[in-house]
């Protein structure tokens, strides 16, 4: 006959689950990881370890990392900080898809703050930053016209922004693109709010020299960037 299983209760029960689910390893999906220079952001040029996480629930027009939005390979948080580990670099830039579409994703910055990483996360714009652990510098996307993904942009996020560590960019498609930017720089007061405000045109879709004009003609704060690492291994290499 076999013997009745002893009953928990009230606290028992409650660190009985704490402790099974202290152990059951937290698992991403990860894409793509890999060591290289860091080529957006004031960062540009800086050595940096990049986690590129798979899974985005947006679907901008230009969008160049369509190949992240399926597959990726499960790893648990142990097994990514020791490849971090081993690429040795400081910086780690968490990044996707939309890197903070995986709720695990938040457990994944905190343990690479805890290990004194220096932490950028490139997010979309559509998931609350919230949650975000205060350590990690964010480079906040505001989508724009034509993107066709404008109407998603979660806009607390600005709010949120820290003068002392965060950059907010904008991708810009045409003059459409570049005044919504304008308005939404004045109106939240990006140029006072974030540390810079980018303004990354869009590869091969806009005149430069043109979208260079704009800017100095505005007077706005605000810093013109390419993408670097496009230029150096061209736009359609991954893991560079
Ligand atoms: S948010 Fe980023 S990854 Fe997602 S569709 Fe837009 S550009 Fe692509």
């Amino acid at each position: 006959m076999s013997r009745p299983r002893p009953r928990l209760h009230g606290r028992q029960m409650k660190s009985t689950i704490a402790r099974l689910e202290s152990k059951i390893a937290l698992v991403l999906r990860v894409t793509e990881l890999f060591h290289s220079i860091q080529g957006e952001s004031t960062h540009a040029g800086r050595p940096c370890t990049f986690i590129r996480l798979t899974g985005c629930p947006m679907r901008c027009t230009w969008c160049d990392s369509e190949y992240t939005f399926t597959g990726g390979d499960h790893f648990s948080i142990d097994a990514i900080v020791e490849q971090v580990r081993g690429f040795g670099s400081s910086l780690v830039e968490v990044t996707g898809g939309e890197p903070l579409a995986q709720r695990e994703a938040f457990d994944l910055i905190k343990r690479l703050c805890d290990e004194s990483y220096e932490v950028l996360i490139e997010t979309g714009g559509y998931v609350s930053t919230e949650l975000v652990d205060a350590r990690a510098r964010i480079i906040l996307d505001v989508k724009c016209p034509a993107s066709g993904e404008a109407e998603r942009n979660h806009w607390p996020n600005l709010e949120r922004l820290r003068g002392n560590q965060d950059e907010v960019k904008f991708v810009v498609v045409d003059r459409v693109d570049w005044d919504f930017a304008r308005e939404i720089i004045e109106k939240y007061q990006l140029e006072k709010r974030a540390k810079a405000v980018l303004i990354s045109p869009a590869w091969g879709q806009i005149d430069l020299q043109e979208l260079a004009d704009w800017i100095v003609q505005s007077g706005l704060e605000v810093r013109m960037q390419l993408q670097l690492h496009k230029y150096i291994w061209g736009p359609d290499v991954h893991g560079v």
